[in-house]
């Protein structure tokens, strides 16, 4: 990997039988204009709320999504989830039992197991001692048949943000797909990248709904690239992967507010509370500074609390077996009286 602007084009970094692909034509691709009767979908005629096939290019919910994020609607996808976009990348760019993946771990657990359902090989490196990005390892890593990193930034199980400048070496270095997995960017002090994609061809962002909109039962996530991968990840998609009721509950919601702001600060409020009553009880070794929407907490004996709070009928995410993480557990934050509870709960321990 040399430091100068990588020289690959996003169409010679994609599967070939993906370049090569005629996606479904659906009934309503091939009709366009103003009809009456639709005879064309073989849907059931009888009138309800869900009888039609919902909109295979989410026309009017694309069109709010790209005004919040502020690009435009070629530079948009939507999916079942963040987590489609992430399965579909990989198999956009990464040919099964021969291309590779690198993951900067501890991370999302979903990178490895799409990328192991497609027989796609993972490179794990490890974050730094700060949970940081370690470029010198990760430049060491990749070989020729490396097509995509995955960053989550804030980072999901360790909370912290990775360094912008390291993120950008990478931008400008690697010549294959970087992903940057923002699920968590409304809760941090940063801008996300999304405004970086005329300046990065190689660059994804991804968001979702699911978290600092509150809408995870919903599943619409988001991905932001260049109009080039974003057509690459439309042809792929199933033709129906966002349905109605989803498209109109996101669609009513980006009527009322285009912010999270409200919701986000009273979180972070709370994040800020329960972050200093840990940091000062006995069996807390730590609490790691978070961007997020959860908190990683290092204690003395993390099994013992995680089955003393299953007793006081609170569950957090026991993350003390993964990689960097010993004896932590992943609290999310609560409503005010939850984390009360949770308080309390550790104060008897
Ligand atoms: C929660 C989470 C997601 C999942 O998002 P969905 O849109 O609900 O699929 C993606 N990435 C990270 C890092 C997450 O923590």
């Amino acid at each position: 990997m040399e430091n100068s602007q990588p020289t690959f084009t996003i169409s010679s970094l994609v599967r070939s039988n993906i370049r090569e692909l005629k996606p479904y034509s659906s009934a309503r691709d091939e009709f366009k204009g103003n009809a009456q009767v639709f005879l064309d979908a073989n849907e059931n005629p009888f009138p309800s709320e869900f009888n039609r096939y919902p909109d295979s290019h989410q026309f009017e919910l694309k069109q709010k999504v790209a005004s919040i994020k502020g690009v435009s609607v070629e530079n948009v996808f939507l999916g079942n989830g963040s987590d489609e976009a992430i399965d579909l990348i990989i198999r956009a760019f990464c040919e099964p039992n021969c291309d590779s993946i690198l993951i900067n771990e501890p991370t999302y657990g979903m990178y490895a197991v799409c990328a192991n359902i497609n027989a796609v090989k993972v490179i794990s490196v490890p974050l730094s001692e700060s949970f940081d990005l370690d470029i010198a390892s990760i430049k060491g890593r990749i070989d020729q048949g490396t097509k995509i990193i995955f960053l989550c930034s804030p980072n999901n199980p360790t909370g912290n943000l990775l360094s912008e400048e390291k993120i950008i070496s990478l931008l400008n270095d690697f010549p294959g797909i970087v992903v940057i997995d923002e699920a968590y960017i409304d809760f941090a002090e940063t801008e996300s990248f999304v405004n970086k994609i005329q300046t990065y061809p190689n660059l994804i962002v991804l968001q979702t709904f699911s978290k600092a909109w509150g809408l995870a039962a919903l599943r619409l996530g988001v991905a932001v690239a260049s109009e080039e991968i974003i057509g690459i990840l439309h042809k792929i998609k199933m033709p129906y992967n966002v349905n109605n009721a989803t498209a109109k509950h996101v669609v009513d919601t980006l009527e009322k507010t285009t912010s999270t702001r409200t919701l986000v600060d009273e979180i972070l409020r709370e994040r800020r509370r329960t972050k200093q009553t840990l940091e000062n009880l006995s069996s807390v070794v730590n609490v790691f500074q978070s961007d997020a929407n959860f908190l990683l907490v290092k204690f003395q004996d993390a099994k013992k609390v995680y089955r003393h709070l299953i007793n006081y009928q609170i569950v957090v995410r026991d993350r003390s077996h993964v990689q960097g993480c010993h004896n932590c557990l992943r609290i999310t934050i609560g409503m005010p009286a939850e984390n009360d509870r949770l308080i309390k709960a550790l104060q008897a321990l």
